[in-house]
């Protein structure tokens, strides 16, 4: 295969992914990554090797080819665009036999333990500075150790997949073979076919095939003529994991000519979400692992118990998808049934339809019936929290295990970070994430607020974060959803009313380069970040010669305010402008919605309440000359200033009833100058209510509460307020 100079990798947040990511741009290709989610610190890691880390599946430069997930269809629309162009588009898998094919390939095969055998190995031949490039199929525990690494010469140690058929394309050099069970039952539709998968990689290796003492895999390697065949050791039963792994790893050392015997792999840092110990109390211990499949289930929960006998064994288990849970029913019953008690989260369907007969509650009907009794189904981590409490004493032991390979990671870090915090969910939270932000993040306690909105009153923020990049931000709203914390969205401050016992949740701002962003797009568009100004929106567009957006210019908001406000000013609203709106919706998830399928009206978008508007498509209304747009701008701008207060206000303080205007009703009334504290209503604009000095948010609403009940007495009018009170309900403060 000719090597690309330039590839676009999507879905490159995988475990897959990522490592093949940093092999090719250490390989001297230009590489751009494409997914909706990126973790810590993998991403970091990923841009620190120089690749382009994308949120929108737009690359920068022209690929020669595209590089797909399995997750990813051929015919999504991801991929549909590419094939349109011509441009190759390839599976990982296959990719990387046809990339890697004059290379002396050591792979790594097998059902259970491939990654941390891969990992194992990869780790101890640079204990003893054997280069070699090397891909596996996870990450560190230690993120200093790369997943994926390019050398030179000739050698490549890699973690081959059987999953999605691609291990079809491999011709290793040596096989190294773990074991072989029926998994993947999506693709293989019994033991035998997936047994020929490992038949058939071991007719196609050319040299050495390296197998279990005494296992079939032995005895189908020896029907390999002219091929060099070793064994490792195996202890009796899988409980002896690692045991295992070191055995591979020595045969595979042997293979390779390396003496790997002087290695200490006590110092091996381990894979993360293998056995990891997230907590180490005197009572308790949380463990997590990636345990998907009945063996692996059986290996870990016989170990852990040989190791604390006398601890309770609480299990919290998700089934990853529908199609191995309800093929591996009874046997998953079988295992899980050595716990004293299970929690259940739904099955993660990893792109699988529901399908109910791999659901949990169809697992439960095959437990053992003492154990039905004590099993929980959760969907909600507070839930688990109630059931388990916090720091059990010596009476009540227990070793809590989190197992499965979907999303319950999060919880099991959520729950040791609740354990080690005492059950404070609001310093858990900050515990949480003190490993899941990038450096580019900021998260504080205690953060005064007044200063940041422009009528300048109210208290502080519990916690308050400037999120680096959409990543952090959905970590940042994940954990609000893990430990039920309020979070609230704060934009310039400028339709905002902070009340002075401040915001007992998080306050989330986009500020930044990357929420920043304004860039032309083809058909007189431009494509935004929330965190913009809309000055700057404004400015753009006129030196680009784009008409319509001028009404924004004296409007002193983001983006994100004004499209949760649809603020518009001299007769034209954001939403005239609205293409599309990339939102991140609550449950984690970003979604690109047209304009005209938005719930939007006079000065509120719907979907922004509760949604996190992070960018939009704006359409102009067409070109023109820049001289032109600015002599509009500057006749907007010469309106406003005459109408409208320069004092620190918080805009428009009521929504205009029908057919007249909330400032005018307020100035008939004779509330011009009228005060409360320091504030006060505005002689030039009746419908701004301005801080002179010292006003807090107590004094603004009991003016508003002023105003209004005037406005009732003398038209039976009720003002609805405009301006937004962070966190609270109107209705707990109007009288
Ligand atoms: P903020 O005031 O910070 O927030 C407003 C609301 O938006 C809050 O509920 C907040 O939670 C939410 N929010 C912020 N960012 C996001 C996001 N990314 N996703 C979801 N929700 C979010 N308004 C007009 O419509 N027309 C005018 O002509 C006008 N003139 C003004 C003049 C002055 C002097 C002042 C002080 C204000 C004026 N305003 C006007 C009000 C205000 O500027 C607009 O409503 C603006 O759009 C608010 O943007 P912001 O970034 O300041 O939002």
């Amino acid at each position: 295969m000719k090597s690309p100079k330039r590839v676009l990798l999507l879905g490159a947040g995988g475990m897959g992914m990522a490592p093949l990511a940093l092999y090719l741009q250490g390989a001297g290709i230009q590489v751009e990554a494409y997914d909706d989610r990126f973790s810590e610190p993998l991403r970091t890691n990923l841009e620190k090797a120089g690749i382009n880390v994308l949120c929108e599946p737009t690359p920068i430069m022209n690929p020669d080819c595209v590089i797909r997930s399995s997750a990813i269809p051929q015919d999504s629309k991801l991929v549909k665009p590419w094939l349109a162009l011509d441009v190759p588009v390839f599976r990982r898998g296959e990719f990387l036999a046809r990339f890697t094919s004059k290379k002396k390939v050591l792979a790594v095969v097998g059902s259970h333990g491939k990654t941390t055998t891969v990992g194992m190995l990869c780790w101890a031949l640079r204990q003893v500075d054997f280069s070699c490039s090397y891909l596996i199929g996870g990450v560190y525990a230690d993120s200093q150790f790369p997943p994926g690494h390019f050398e030179k010469n000739n050698w490549l140690v890699l973690e081959i997949d059987e999953s999605d058929g691609t291990i079809e394309f491999f011709k290793p050099t040596i096989t190294l073979a773990l074991n072989c069970e029926w998994d993947h039952v999506d693709f293989y539709d019994s033991r035998e076919s997936i047994e020929e998968t490992f038949k058939q990689l071991f007719a196609r290796t050319t040299s050495n095939i390296i197998t279990p003492i005494g296992s079939e895999l032995s005895r189908w390697a020896e029907l390999e003529k002219g091929k060099k065949k070793s064994n490792f050791e195996i202890n009796c039963d899988l409980a002896h994991y690692y045991d295992n792994n070191l055995a591979a790893v020595l045969a595979a050392g042997d293979a390779l000519g390396v003496d790997l015997s002087e290695v200490n792999f006590e110092e091996f840092p381990g894979i993360a979400r293998r056995q990891s110990i997230l907590h180490q109390g005197e009572n308790r211990s949380i463990i997590e692992d990636y345990a998907h499949h009945p063996t692996e289930i059986h290996a870990f929960l016989s170990q852990r118990r040989l190791l604390l006998p006398a601890h309770s064994l609480q299990v919290v288990f998700q089934p990853h998808r529908f199609s191995r849970t309800q093929a591996l029913a009874e046997k998953f019953a079988e295992e899980l049934a050595q716990a004293d008690d299970l929690h259940l989260l739904p099955t993660y369907a990893a792109f699988e339809k529901f399908d109910p007969s791999g659901s949990v509650e169809n697992l439960i009907g095959y437990l053992p019936p003492r154990l039905r009794k004590r099993t929980n189904v959760f969907s909600d981590f507070s839930q688990l929290c109630d059931v388990l409490g916090v720091c059990p004493d010596h009476k009540h032991r227990d070793q809590v295990l989190f197992v499965g390979a979907g999303d319950l990671e999060k919880w099991a870090h959520a729950f040791a970070a609740w354990e080690k915090t005492g059950g404070q969910k609001l310093e858990a939270f900050s515990y949480y994430l003190s490993d899941k932000l990038s450096v580019k993040t900021l998260l504080k306690g205690y953060e005064p607020l007044a200063k940041k909105t422009t009528i300048g009153v109210g208290g502080l923020a519990r916690w308050y974060a400037e999120p680096g990049n959409s990543e952090d931000l959905r970590s940042l709203v994940e954990a609000c959803n893990l430990f039920n914390i309020p979070r609230a969205m704060m934009g310039r401050g400028s339709n905002l009313i902070v009340p002075d016992d401040g915001f007992g949740g998080l306050v989330i701002r986009l500020r930044g380069n990357f929420w920043n962003e304004i860039t032309y797009r083809s058909e007189n568009s431009l494509v935004v970040g929330a965190g913009a100004k809309l000055k700057e929106i404004c400015r753009f567009a006129c030196s680009e010669g784009l008409k319509g957006f001028e009404f924004l210019e004296g409007i002193p908001g983001t983006l994100g305010g004004a499209l949760r406000m649809n603020a518009g000013a001299m007769g034209w609203e954001t939403f005239d402008l609205v293409e599309w709106v990339s939102f991140l919706l609550p449950d984690g998830t970003i979604k690109e919605i047209p304009g005209t399928d938005l719930n939007v009206g006079y000065r509120y978008c719907r979907e922004a309440f509760d949604g996190i508007a992070l960018r939009a498509k704006l359409k102009s209304e067409g070109k023109s000359d820049h001289r032109a747009i600015r002599k509009v701008i500057d006749k907007l701008a010469k309106k406003r200033r005459a109408s409208q207060p320069k004092e620190a206000s918080a805009g428009c303080i009521f929504r205009n009833p029908e057919e007249v205007s909330a400032g005018w009703l307020i100035e008939q009334s004779g509330l011009k100058g009228e005060c409360e504290g320091g504030a006060v209503v505005s002689d030039q604009h009746a419908n701004f209510i301005l801080n002179q000095g010292g006003a807090t948010a107590d004094d603004v609403i009991s003016l508003i509460n002023r105003v209004r009940e005037r406005i009732r007495e003398s038209n039976g009018l009720i003002l609805e307020p405009e301006v937004t009170l962070m966190g609270k309900s109107w209705n707990e403060y109007l009288s």
